[in-house]
């Protein structure tokens, strides 16, 4: 008989790691599908046979990665199901990622997908009624098995068509995680990530800003938020200046690379050539030059803010040159630091 095979959600936590796995070990072919938006996992994709190896030598499991930014930058503006404590659209992330799985199932061959969801585990998204939503919403109905917690669950196609022995399947049930790392154990995997996961849109921290961007208090158009948009939301000092103007600052050498591959051709980029300190980039400011009046005043906090944040010499004058970039070429102007009084309210 041919083997049978089902695309895993892939999260890369350990109860996605486990379905995997407890499906692998009753003779189907597992293939994990690794889904990446800039707010969960976006680095992997500079090196994706890096992860493929990981996964395999850890879990000793195929994967594969799928970019899903672009539906997920839409979703993002009205969830059909709502949003969790932060800005994290969990219900309808979820039901994005099943679409987009079912999608797939044609180009692997695959009869069935598994998700590590376990019931009662999460408030809001791992409900029963809405496990069920995730299924009906997603046109995945009878073809998504949770192995962790099938025994509780109407049995699914797998099941009752006998590719898989439904008595070998689990009960999990509710917040606690003592099963699961006792069925780690069992596999032999000891290294696996804490259950905290990596999304930002569940961060109390991260995800204000995320929203802030999306209500359009920033100078982007939020119909238009980009991927680069988020990134660039994502690392260093934020300022959101009082004319909505948005200013990055690097916190550090690789900060300040990142943001400078992050530069797209309408922002504005500012250094001190002299003395180690902040890049800094005015996002969007090209391209609003001409609708702003008070540009050269917001240069001019820019500057202040990156002198206020460059290395200081002791006995010398805190002022410093600041190049400016963008603006038909360089140009450069002298400032003091900004006073911090100034700008603490400006920061994200
Ligand atoms: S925490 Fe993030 S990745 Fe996980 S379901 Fe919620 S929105 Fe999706």
């Amino acid at each position: 008989m041919k083997q049978v095979t089902a695309l895993a959600l892939f999260s890369g936590g350990l109860d996605s790691i486990l379905a995997s796995r407890l499906v692998a070990s009753l003779g189907v072919r597992v293939l994990a599908v690794k889904f990446v938006t800039p707010f969960f996992d976006y680095e992997l994709l500079a090196d994706p046979e890096g992860y493929q190896q990981e996964v395999m030598e850890k879990y000793g499991l195929e994967v594969v990665l799928y970019d899903l930014s672009h539906n997920y930058l839409d979703l993002l503006h009205k969830p059909a199901h709502g949003f969790g404590k932060n800005f994290n659209p969990c219900i309808d992330c979820k039901i994005l990622m099943c679409s987009r799985a079912k999608e797939l199932m044609a180009k692997y061959d695959a009869s069935f997908l598994i998700s590590g969801e376990v019931l009662g585990q999460r408030p809001m998204s791992q409900r029963r009624d809405t496990l069920r939503v995730i299924e009906r919403d997603s046109d995945n109905d009878g073809l998504l098995l949770r192995p962790l917690s099938a025994k509780l669950m109407s049995p699914t196609k797998p099941e009752t068509e006998g590719w898989i022995d439904r008595e070998k399947l689990l009960d999990f049930n509710g917040r606690g995680r003592s099963r699961q790392i006792k069925l780690a154990k069992e596999y032999g995997i000891t290294d696996f990530p804490s259950p905290a996961g990596g999304c930002i849109l569940a961060d109390p921290i991260l995800s204000p800003r995320i929203a802030r961007i999306y209500k359009g208090e920033f100078v982007i158009n939020p119909e238009e938020i980009t991927v680069t948009d988020v990134r660039l939301l994502l690392v260093g000092r934020q300022f959101l200046l009082p004319d909505g103007f948005w200013l990055i600052l690097g916190r550090n050498e690789k900060e300040n690379e990142k943001i400078e591959t992050l530069a797209e051709a309408n922002d504005m980029l500012l250094y001190m050539p002299d003395r180690p300190g902040p890049t800094a980039l005015l996002r969007g400011a090209k391209q609003r030059l001409s609708e702003s009046d008070g540009i050269e005043d917001t240069l001019l906090k820019c500057a202040g803010l990156v002198v206020r944040y460059g290395k200081k010499v002791k006995g010398e004058d805190p002022g410093a040159e600041v190049v400016i970039r963008g603006q038909g070429g360089k140009r450069k102007i002298t400032s003091q630091p900004l006073d911090d009084k100034i700008f603490r309210e400006w920061m994200l």
